[in-house]
């Protein structure tokens, strides 16, 4: 009888470990199903090219059907587990909870952003996780471009046009610097926005940005930054945020629409509901070999998982997607051991290689085996670095296109919020919105 193996999650670990078991496993001697809440994986290094115009949306996700041949994706919620019956459940799209029966269970459900009881934050605060805060994040930055455009008074346009990040990780330093950049192009379309002038700020609670990278490098970064007009705070946070303004540590309250919270992440909330045992923060205890302890047949990885870092003695890997794809891989090929299809349990083993941090204009950031790199080349090796990870060749291919395209031509400044959010049929008769041109 075939072996159930189910992973949960599609994201860079869930994805590679079904890659993997699909070569490793004999032909019928499994049914791997993949169960994820979308049909793609984001591939998130590129997420900030998205947000800043400069790749198309579905150019930097990766259709999993497409990619995957005898994995079989449940589209669905994973809602928790019950370990000690060998069942995942599911919601499905439907509605309908299923109880997945496995033999093996990989946990690759990724992480949420971190968010600290600040005031405010949760209703004024945007996420600049998924694809959908991206997307609606470059929508949103232009619709305050065009308001800012009608309105009268200088000191209630500044508001508008002030935007403020909290979070200096790569992350949310990669999507300043794309989003700043992508503006500064655009705003010469708006006369009396482009008079007044933009207004970026950088809040860090640390001594410094990026502590991913060697201090040199982090330097050459905010040098970077601060030679575009980007202020950077460190050593401060955020105490309150309200629809018009940010308020930080230092006494200063900056009238703004925008803040964008990036400030690290925690595990995704349902790993908590999955009967597993969870180190202090919250991420699933597992060994070396990415085995839960206590558990035979239950694996976790990625950033939802606590994997002993080989780097750094006593801490948990770092949640990136350079050791979620090795993880994923790592844990496959473990558990084809386990189910006889050859090879031993091994350890993960892998050590950071290198850091790539592309601010956009040509610029950034890199260190890679020792090496450091800054300023174009390390820009040229990051996208080459990202392109090579791409999987799948006519993925590959569209992103050199669209990056060559964005290099000759100026970037769009359509604001498509209303994509995805049709009208209702009501609104064409005569009711709400008369004005509105019947279809035809
Ligand atoms: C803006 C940004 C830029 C980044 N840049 C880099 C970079 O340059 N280099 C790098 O190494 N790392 C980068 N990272 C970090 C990297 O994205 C993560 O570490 C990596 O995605 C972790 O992989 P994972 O498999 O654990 O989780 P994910 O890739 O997040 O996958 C988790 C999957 O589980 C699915 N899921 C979640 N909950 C459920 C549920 N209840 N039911 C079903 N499915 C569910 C999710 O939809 C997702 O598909 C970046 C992250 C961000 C946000």
């Amino acid at each position: 009888m075939a072996w159930d193996i189910v992973i949960a999650g599609g994201g860079f670990g869930g994805y590679y470990a079904a890659r993997t078991l699909e070569k490793a496993m004999p032909r019928h001697s499994a049914r791997v199903t993949l169960v994820s809440d979308v049909n793609f994986l984001l591939f998130t290094p590129l997420l900030p090219g998205a947000a800043a115009g400069t790749l198309e949306p579905r150019h930097v996700v990766v259709p999993l059907r497409e990619q995957l041949s005898r994995t079989d994706l449940w589209l669905g919620r994973v809602a928790g587990a019950e370990p000690d019956r060998n069942r995942l459940l599911v919601d499905s799209l439907d509605g309908t909870r299923h109880e997945l029966h496995y033999d093996q269970l990989i946990v690759a459900l990724g992480s949420v952003s971190r968010t600290l009881p600040v005031p405010g934050l949760v209703e004024h605060g945007s996420g600049f996780k998924t694809l959908s805060e991206a997307i609606a994040l470059r929508n949103r930055v232009l619709w305050l471009l065009e308001i800012a455009e009608t309105v009268g008074e200088a000191h209630e346009r500044a508001e508008y046009l002030t935007f403020v990040f909290v979070g200096a990780g790569y992350a949310g330093l990669e999507g300043l610097a794309e989003l700043q950049d992508f503006m500064s192009d655009v705003i010469d379309l708006y006369p009396r926005a482009s008079v007044q002038g933009m207004r970026w700020v950088l809040v860090e609670a640390k001594e410094r940005v990026m502590p991913e990278v060697a201090p040199d490098l982090a330097a050459f970064a905010e040098r970077e930054l601060r030679g575009r007009g980007i202020e950077i705070r460190t050593r401060t946070t955020v105490e309150q945020i309200t629809e018009r303004s940010v308020r930080l540590s230092d006494g200063e309250t900056i009238p703004t629409r925008t803040v964008v919270w990036t400030a690290g992440v925690r595990p995704h909330p349902v790993v908590a509901r999955l009967g597993l045992p969870l180190t202090d923060g919250g991420r699933i205890d597992v060994d070396e070999t990415m085995r839960v302890r206590g558990r035979h047949d239950v694996w976790a990885i990625g950033d939802a998982a606590a994997v002993p870092d080989p780097a750094r003695k006593g801490q948990p890997s770092p949640p990136t997607a350079q050791h979620a794809i090795r993880q994923g891989r790592r844990v496959a090929r473990n558990v084809a051991a386990v189910l006889g299809a050859g090879g031993r349990v091994r350890p993960f083993t892998y050590k950071t290689l290198g850091v790539f941090v592309d601010m956009g204009r040509h610029q950034a950031v890199a260190c890679t085996m020792g090496i450091k790199w800054r300023g174009f080349p390390a820009w040229f090796l990051a996208r080459t670095y990202h392109m090579a990870n791409m999987p799948g060749t006519k993925r590959k291919a569209r992103l050199l296109v669209d990056w060559t395209v964005s290099l000759l031509f100026s970037r769009d400044t359509s604001e498509l919020g209303q994509l995805g959010h049709p009208p209702e049929l009501e609104q064409y008769g005569g009711g709400a919105n008369r004005d509105t041109p019947a279809a035809p």
